[in-house]
């Protein structure tokens, strides 16, 4: 999508691309590069979160009074384009994105003044503890309990699937705090120190060859119950709202935009592969699609306004276009994707085909994990379907 741009945005975007000029260097970009994972490098994005928030830029989405940018959606959007056609990293969203629009609402005074400054900073890294073994799509029967012992509750259960969960520090965690009731009626959302006693962390290594989630357990762990986020047993709510920012109310079509750029790039180089080119096309179309409706959500957001169901379609959309590009870009490289290149390989030993080609088989894997990650793709068409078309 191309914006029509006004003078101070034209300005706005002249600043942007100073910034990426002087500040994104070849290492970060190189980096970055490396990863096929959702969240990217690590290292790259913790070193391109340092220069954004040195320049105040790293609350991208935030309001101005937490500390963030407080741009327009117009503004974001050309941050995120230019940023993205540069190569420079994703920022880590499991504080930026998820936790602190939870912090703006939910939050105690305490706890925007305690932890909002060092998400920006990067001095506290957050981890998502929501699923468990047996309850990802049905997440309202999670079994992990936090039972009150004077000032604390003590947390025992283990939670899996914990996007870098290696690097956290910190993970804000569903917890059932009453066994009682219904389900949903019986949930807390609690903040938990990584380093606290009783928490270990196991790695699970993905078919990609990458070490991105793992399963963290709870033995006894002790936590001031000043921690909670929103009233006891009504962590249900606080943790649907974070899933709405989590699915939607990002620019995943920026993101996109590069990905069929790169395919388009390959694909000039296939003689005769019409039917492909043909639909790269018609992806490139949705993803023109995407990007306005993004634009529109972040416009939403910014009037204050929850995401609502439309990130359910918003994530529908956005995974499916990036393992179709993904498949496209496979299929494309042809036999050169056998056998399937991954970071080992990348990382200790001469790939096999091109050398712009050595992630595209680890990335077509990881990709099989978006219509998973967040919520499954059948899920979020049941909650289009209760809550847009009433059935
Ligand atoms: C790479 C990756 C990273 C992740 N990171 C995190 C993280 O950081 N933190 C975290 O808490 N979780 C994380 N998850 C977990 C993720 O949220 C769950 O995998 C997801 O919610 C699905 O749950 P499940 O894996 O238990 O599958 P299940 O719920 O067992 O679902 C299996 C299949 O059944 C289908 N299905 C289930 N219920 C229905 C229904 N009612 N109607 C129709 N179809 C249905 C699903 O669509 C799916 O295809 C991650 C997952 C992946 C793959």
């Amino acid at each position: 999508m191309e914006l029509k741009l006004t003078e101070e945005e034209l300005a706005f975007r002249d600043q942007v691309r100073q910034l990426l000029n002087e500040e994104l260097t070849p290492q970060i970009i190189a980096g970055n590069k490396k990863s096929t994972t959702a969240l990217g490098n690590n290292e790259a994005a913790m070193a391109w979160q340092e220069v954004l928030n040195k320049r105040g830029w790293a609350g991208v989405a935030w309001p101005k009074e937490f500390g963030g940018t407080g741009w327009s959606s117009n503004q974001r959007y050309i941050f995120n384009s230019e940023c993205e056609k540069a190569g420079a990293p994703k920022l880590i969203p499991l504080g930026l994105r998820m936790l602190a629009p939870v912090i703006f609402k939910y939050g105690t005074k305490e706890q925007q003044d305690y932890y909002l400054p060092k998400m920006l900073s990067a001095e506290h890294y957050w981890c998502q503890g929501y699923s468990e073994p047996g309850s990802g799509s049905d997440l309202a029967s999670l079994k992990t309990r936090a039972e009150r012992d004077g000032d604390y509750y003590v947390v025992n259960g283990t939670k899996i699937w914990t996007t870098n969960a290696h690097y956290a520090d910190h993970i804000f965690c569903l917890v059932r705090t009453d066994q009682e009731v219904k389900p949903q009626a019986g949930i807390s959302f609690l903040l938990i120190e990584m380093n606290t006693p009783g928490i270990s962390v196991e790695p699970i290594i993905t078919m990609a060859g990458d070490h991105e989630v793992n399963q963290v357990f709870f033995d006894n762990v002790r936590v001031p119950i000043t921690n909670i986020v929103g009233p006891e047993n009504d962590g249900w709510k606080v943790a649907k709202y974070l899933l709405e920012f989590e699915r939607g109310g990002s620019s995943v079509a920026t993101r996109l935009q590069v990905d069929i750029a790169e395919l388009n790039l390959i694909l000039q180089k296939v003689e005769g592969e019409i039917p492909l080119k043909k639909r790269a096309k018609e992806i490139d179309i949705k993803i023109s699609a995407l990007s306005q409706m993004e634009t529109d959500m972040q416009s939403k957001i910014a009037r204050g306004e929850k995401p609502g169901a439309g990130s359910s379609l918003m994530k529908i959309m956005a995974s499916s276009l990036g393992q179709e590009i993904s498949t496209l870009k496979m299929e494309a490289i042809s036999n050169y994707n056998l056998p399937h290149n991954n970071l080992l390989l990348i990382q200790n030993e001469e790939t096999i085909g091109e050398k712009e080609h050595e992630t595209i088989s680890a990335g077509y894997l990881n990709e099989r994990a978006s219509t998973v990650f967040g919520g499954a793709k059948e899920v979020q068409k049941n909650i289009i379907a209760k809550s847009v078309l009433g059935l």
